[in-house]
C-alpha cells in the first residue's frame, strides 16, 4: 500500500477492538520481583493483599503466567464510549520539522477525564462493584486519575473518595469540580481526617503534599471502612495489564496499513501508559519476531530510571503499602514543587524496571522548559493542546525526528500522546511568561534519599 493512502487519523472498526488484555509478564524471561510485606519482607500472597485491594484485581496483580485476560462485556461497553482512540499521522509536525522521519501518535486524551487513566479506572471500578463493595478510595496528584476514577465509579454507582495532593487541589479547582460533578468526594492531602495525615502535618506543617503521602491516607481509609478498598492508577501490574488496550489498538492500526515502527516512545511517571503502549511490541521483541528501540521519557526533576536505584522501596511515605522492587529515588524524595503536572512519583512499575534492567528499553530525562517548547510547537501545528506529561514524549519524538533530518534516515516513530492539558494552564502561563525554571536534584540530595531505602536481602 503506498504511503498517501494512509489517512491522517487511523481508526479501527468497533469489531476490531481488542477483547482481551495482554499480560506481558507471561512472556518476560525475567519476571518482575514480587511485592514484599513491609514488616516481614516476605512475598505477599492473595490473602495478604485482600484487606487493601479487590479480589479479582489481586489475582491479576499476582499472575505472571496467563497471557490474555478477557475484557468483561460491561467494560467493553464503556470502552465503546471513547475507544478506539485514533492513531494519528503527525504530518503537520513532520512538515514543521522538515524531517524525513514518519511520526505517529496514539491519542488517549479524547474522553472527559482527558487521559489514558480511564482505561484502568473503569476496570477497577467494575471489579469492585462485582465484589459487592460500597466504594473505593484513592489518591490523585495532577488530578487525571481522580477524574477518571470518578467517572468510572459513577458509571457503576460506587462511592469514590479521592485524596488530592494539596498543591494540585489548590492549583486546579476545576479538576476538583469535575470530580465532584461525577459524585466523588475530594479531600486535600495531607488532611486531618487520617492518623497518617495528622502525623505528616505535625512533622511538616504547611507542606504542599506528595503522592506518597496521599496514598498512605487513601489506604488508611480503605482498610478502616467496611466495604471499601483502595485502588491505584499507575505503577501496579494490573494497571499495565488494563493499559495494554493502548498497545493492542496501536499494533492493529499499524498492521492495517503495513506500517513498521523503528522507535516507540512514551512518557513515564509510574509507567502505566508506556507499559500498555509497548506491551505487544515488547512481546515481539522478547520473542525475537521484531526489533524496536523503546524509549521511556521522564522529567529531569524526578529521574527514577536515569538516576534512580533498582531496589526494594516503599510505595508511599507512610510505609503502609507493600515494598516493591523498582527504579526509585527513595520514598522520601519530594520532587520540586515547581515541576508541572504528573510524572512526580518517586518509583516506577516493577515490570518496566525489570525490562530496563534487562537492557530491553532505554530511558532519558528531559528538562521542563524544553518539554514546554515541544508542547507549544505541537499545539501550534497539530492543534491538540497536550498535557505536560505527554509533552515529555513529544520532546523525545521531536529530538529523534531531528536526528533523522541530520542523517537523512526515514525512521518511523510512534509515541503515546496520553492526554490534553486544559487543566494545566498555570504551567503554560509560567512558560508563556518566561518564568519557568528547570530544577534538577543534586547527587547529594539523591544520596540522602537513597540512604533511607529499606534494607532488604
Ligand atoms: C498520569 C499520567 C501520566 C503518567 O502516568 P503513567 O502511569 O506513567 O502513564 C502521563 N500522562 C498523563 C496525561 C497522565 O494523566
Amino acid at each position: 500500500m503506498s504511503k498517501h493512502e494512509i489517512p491522517y487519523k487511523i481508526y479501527l472498526e468497533e469489531s476490531e477492538l481488542p477483547t482481551a488484555w495482554y499480560n506481558l509478564r507471561a512472556d518476560m524471561k525475567n519476571k518482575p520481583a514480587p511485592l514484599l510485606n513491609p514488616a516481614t519482607h516476605q512475598p505477599m500472597g492473595f490473602e495478604d493483599l485482600r484487606p487493601v485491594f479487590c479480589d479479582e484485581l489481586i489475582k491479576q496483580e499476582l499472575d505472571n503466567t496467563t497471557p490474555y485476560f478477557d475484557i468483561p462485556g460491561e467494560i467493553l461497553d464503556f470502552y465503546k464510549m471513547y475507544r478506539p482512540s485514533p492513531l494519528i499521522h503527525a504530518e503537520f509536525l513532520e512538515k514543521a520539522l522538515g524531517t524525513p522521519a514518519k511520526i505517529y501518535y496514539k491519542f488517549e486524551g479524547n474522553n472527559t477525564s482527558g487521559s489514558h487513566k480511564l482505561n484502568s479506572a473503569i476496570a477497577q471500578a467494575y471489579y469492585a462493584k462485582k465484589q459487592g463493595l460500597k466504594g473505593v478510595t484513592t489518591e490523585t496528584g495532577a488530578g487525571q486519575w481522580g477524574t477518571a476514577l470518578s467517572m468510572a465509579c459513577s458509571f457503576f454507582d460506587l462511592d469514590c473518595k479521592v485524596y488530592m495532593v494539596k498543591v494540585s487541589y489548590e492549583q486546579k479547582p476545576f479538576r476538583r469540580e469535575v470530580m465532584r460533578t461525577y459524585g466523588a468526594s475530594v479531600t486535600p492531602s495531607p488532611s486531618e481526617t487520617t492518623v497518617v495525615g495528622r502525623k505528616i502535618l505535625e512533622a511538616h506543617p504547611g507542606t504542599s503534599g506528595s503522592l506518597g503521602c496521599a496514598i498512605s491516607e487513601a489506604v488508611e481509609v480503605a482498610t478502616g471502612l467496611p466495604g471499601y478498598r483502595y485502588v491505584l492508577g499507575s505503577v501496579l501490574n494490573q494497571v499495565l495489564l488494563h493499559q495494554s488496550v493502548i498497545g493492542l489498538e496501536t499494533q492493529a492500526a499499524l498492521e492495517k496499513y503495513d506500517i513498521h515502527p523503528d522507535i516507540i516512545i512514551g512518557c513515564a511517571g509510574g509507567g502505566s501508559n508506556l507499559g500498555g503502549l509497548i506491551s505487544p511490541f515488547m512481546r515481539d521483541k522478547i520473542l525475537g519476531k521484531a526489533d524496536y528501540r523503546i524509549i521511556a521519557v521522564e522529567p529531569a526533576s524526578c529521574p527514577s530510571f536515569t538516576r534512580g536505584k533498582y531496589a526494594y522501596d516503599y510505595c508511599d511515605t507512610g510505609m503502609v503499602c507493600p515494598l516493591s522492587k523498582m527504579y526509585t529515588l527513595g520514598s522520601n524524595f519530594i520532587p520540586s514543587a515547581n515541576h508541572a503536572g504528573g510524572l512526580r512519583y518517586h518509583g516506577m512499575s516493577s515490570v518496566l524496571s525489570q525490562l530496563y534492567d534487562d537492557g530491553l528499553m532505554e530511558a532519558r530525562a528531559v528538562e521542563q522548559t524544553s518539554v514546554f517548547q515541544a508542547a507549544e510547537l505541537f499545539a501550534r501545528v497539530e492543534g491538540t493542546l497536550p498535557a505536560p506529561e505527554s509533552s515529555h514524549a513529544i520532546r523525545a519524538a521531536i529530538d529523534e525526528a531531528l536526528k533523522c533530518k541530520e542523517t537523512g534516515e526515514a525512521k518511523t516513530i510512534v509515541f503515546g500522546l496520553t492526554g490534553t492539558g486544559y487543566f494545566d494552564m498555570t504551567a503554560y502561563q509560567k512558560f508563556n511568561d518566561g518564568a519557568m525554571t528547570d530544577y534538577i536534584p543534586t547527587d547529594e540530595e539523591l544520596q540522602a534519599s537513597f540512604a533511607q531505602l529499606p534494607k532488604v536481602d
